[in-house]
């Protein structure tokens, strides 16, 4: 594994568990519903972005549920190593290459 490789995996788990800490205070302490948009964070690979996104909680924990995915802002997305699913209006979810 190359160091920008590395870096870039350590960024986007970093900031996976930031969106999960705010999915988890959210929902505990606000009672938010399933189609309120949550405050997270864009997941993308650049080193120090922290690009707020709204994203509704049920798309988030799809996201979640696959470990190759993760939310984007727009524009942030890494096409040599990830590949965009969905296009949404502020944000993107993409899809790691599994090589
Ligand atoms: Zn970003």
């Amino acid at each position: 594994m190359s160091p920008r490789e590395a870096r870039v995996i350590r960024n986007e788990a970093l900031f996976r568990e930031v969106n999960l800490r705010i999915l988890d205070l959210e929902e505990g302490l606000l009672r938010l519903g399933e189609d309120e948009p949550l405050s997270l964070v864009c997941e993308c690979a650049h080193t120090g972005c922290a690009t707020p996104i709204a994203v509704d909680s049920a798309t988030f924990k799809q996201v979640r549920d696959n470990p190759l995915r993760f939310l984007a802002a727009v524009g942030h997305e890494d096409l040599d190593s990830e590949s965009v699913v969905e296009r949404r209006a502020s944000y993107l979810i993409v899809e790691k290459h599994s090589t």
